[in-house]
């Protein structure tokens, strides 16, 4: 485990089964020196342990990565339940609270992919440390963030961050993405979209006056922005060859395929946000609650969403100084901030 290519020095990793139920988790805390660790847990029919461990890792170290550049006084952790979230039960999730409960605070979950709403309840009903119960559904959140993003990725190539006329082409038109377009069309945006989801396209077309185009046809549109809101990892070396677009800014998350990805961006003159500093809007709002029992009104809340232009703009700013990729940069600001070196 500690020659996995994913192991960057987390500062523990549980691996804990319940044989009766046909349970196993693995939770990840990357690192605490910021604040106790706080990210979602993921139920998902991973190939084997090694293939789950290695998101863990992945995603926890990744959660450091954002809570850091967020400002906010969050360490880095995440979990993963091995199986097929349709078989999985109340037990399991009860079960699972226990193993959280164990590790006194150090650890804080939510819902991820496979882990809903109701699943996080009955987490909560065996586990003090939970969040995202309280305050919502963060994707408005993210979306907002997604806004100002966009914005603020306009302004520094731009000198404008006004949004009429602006064409932004969405893939993706999930909870994030549809809202993200709501958000765009009020401030003039014009949109091309996609999802694999017919509905989805529909539903945003109506609402927005959008163009639709075919799922495999989003990342060669010509437009000012894409804005990626669906999967990770679509920004690869053939799709970037492809792009014909001057600003890449969206809410998916680990949009990169691999790190040299970023310095292919910055070749073709592409400026790119960097996927964990733009979406980091609903964990901006939704960790409110690790830290009180009053919940922040929405307005407030959506004050502090609006700290991603500035932040973003910080990345961007130094990365021209500095002449490397704003991924690079990103990367590098949050390690100074938990006080790791570039193998840490
Ligand atoms: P979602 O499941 O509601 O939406 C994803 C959408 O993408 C779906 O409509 C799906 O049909 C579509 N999709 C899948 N594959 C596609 C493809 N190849 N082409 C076009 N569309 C495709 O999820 P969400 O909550 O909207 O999250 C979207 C992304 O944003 C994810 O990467 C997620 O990790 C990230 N994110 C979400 C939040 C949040 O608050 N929900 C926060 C941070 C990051």
């Amino acid at each position: 485990m500690f020659q996995h290519e994913s192991h960057a020095h987390h500062e523990q990793v549980v691996f804990r089964e319940d044989r009766r139920l046909g349970l196993r988790a693995i939770l990840a805390i990357h690192d605490t020196t910021l604040g106790p660790a706080a990210g979602g847990c993921r139920f998902w029919p991973y190939a084997d342990a090694e293939a789950a461990a290695r998101d863990a890792l992945r995603l926890s170290q990744a959660m450091t990565w954002k809570n850091a550049l967020a400002g906010l006084p969050l360490g880095g952790g995440k979990a993963v339940l091995i199986g097929d979230p349709h078989d999985a039960s109340p037990a399991h999730f009860r079960r699972f609270g226990e193993f959280v409960q164990e590790l006194g605070g150090r650890y804080w979950t939510a819902e991820d992919v496979g882990v809903g709403f109701d699943s996080v309840a009955h987490i909560a009903s065996t586990c003090d440390y939970v969040f995202g119960r309280k305050s919502g559904d963060p994707s408005p959140y993210t979306a907002y963030g997604g806004f100002v993003g966009i914005q603020a990725s306009l302004a520094h190539r731009r000198g404008s961050g006004d949004l009429r006329g602006v064409h932004v082409a969405v893939q993706g038109l999930g909870n994030v993405g549809s809202q993200l377009c709501a958000l765009l069309h009020e401030a003039g945006a014009e949109l091309t979209v996609t999802d694999v989801v017919p509905d989805a396209v529909a539903k945003v077309v109506a609402s927005t006056g959008a163009s639709a185009v075919a799922p495999d046809e989003v990342l060669r549109v010509e437009a000012d922005v894409l804005a990626p809101c669906a999967l990770g990892a679509v920004l690869r070396e053939d799709t970037i060859a492809d792009l014909r677009v001057e600003i890449v800014a969206g809410l998916a998350n680990n949009q990169l395929a691999t790190p040299e990805d970023a310095a292919r961006l910055v070749d073709r003159g592409i400026l790119y946000a960097p996927d964990y500093v733009i979406n980091a809007g609903g964990m901006l709002a939704v960790s409110a609650e690790i830290f009180g029992d009053e919940i922040p009104p929405p307005s407030e809340l959506r004050a502090r969403v609006d700290a991603i232009r500035a932040r973003l703009e910080g990345v961007f700013e130094r990365a021209d100084r500095e002449g490397r990729s704003p991924a690079a940069v990103a990367d590098q600001m949050a390690r100074e901030r938990v006080g790791r070196d570039a193998d840490g």
